[in-house]
């Protein structure tokens, strides 16, 4: 079973349908929030992601966006953003936004028969294990999430880095895909260890800030027992025109480009 892993899409649909094009072939689609929020099509890109899902986490912007949690703790930009989404979101689609679970969730379809016998499962959250608005930033963020009785295999997003952690129960690794180009579509394997524990971030789709503005996204093989990270660009300028003809933040069109 391959299951096509996707995390803060954040309104970009221009992001959005060059990674659905471009991506590998799947069985299922896994969401990890923040559909919404910065970009300037989040009624297209909810119309878009809806019956691709099997699996939905809701994440910070998805709550404030349709009005669950006030924007009091976001930055100006982020919260003039969110405040611009809640007016141009359709009832409908601010109705699902406000039904979407709270992670973690354990991803539906035949997971847990495929995955190594050492307790695992998978969960799939939008910050950590424990708290849904916490940045994974560190093996020692991390840390909560892979000691206990978690699960082996756990995807989180919300900071917009790809890659993630692991451990043996010993050592501890940050993990980050190696990539060779800056505009072409790249992917970077990563075979897992059926004796560690992840924590794995697909990356942004919509607004990445590991520095590469390409779409991320990643693919879970659970026969080859691997993770795909991929990075394929997408139709940037088209993005950053619909934000400033949508009266945006001039930054949030800006910082696209950066990947920032
Ligand atoms: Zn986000």
């Amino acid at each position: 079973m391959r299951a096509l892993i996707l995390s803060d899409i954040h309104a970009n649909l221009q992001a959005l349908q060059a990674v659905l094009a471009q991506a590998p072939p799947h069985d299922v689609v896994w969401n990890l929030g923040d559909i919404v929020g910065y970009g300037a099509n989040p009624n297209e890109v909810i119309d878009a992601v809806r019956p691709l899902g099997t699996t939905f986490v809701r994440g910070n912007h998805d709550r404030a966006c349709s009005g669950l949690t006030d924007v009091d703790g976001f930055n100006p930009v982020a919260s003039r953003a969110a405040k611009w989404t809640q007016c141009v979101l359709s009832s409908e689609h601010t109705a699902w936004l406000r039904h979407l679970p709270q992670g973690p969730v354990m991803p539906a379809g035949p997971v847990s028969a495929d995955v190594p016998a050492n307790g695992a499962a998978v969960r799939c959250a939008h910050g950590s294990l424990l708290d849904e608005d916490e940045y994974v930033l560190s093996a020692r963020d991390a840390l909560h999430s892979l000691t206990g009785d978690g699960a082996a295999i756990n995807f989180f997003g919300h900071t917009h880095l790809q890659g993630g952690f692991a451990t043996d129960g010993e050592q501890w690794y940050r993990l980050a895909p190696d990539y060779f180009t800056r505009d072409t579509a790249e992917t970077w394997e990563l075979q897992l260890s059926s004796g560690a524990r992840y924590m794995l971030n697909p990356g942004s789709v919509g607004q990445p800030r590991d520095g590469n503005w390409r779409a991320a996204f990643a693919i879970y093989d659970t026969e080859r027992h691997t993770v795909l990270f991929c990075r394929v660009p997408y139709d940037l300028r088209s993005a950053q025109d619909a934000i400033l003809r949508a009266g945006l933040p001039d930054r949030l069109a800006s910082r696209l480009r950066d990947g920032r």
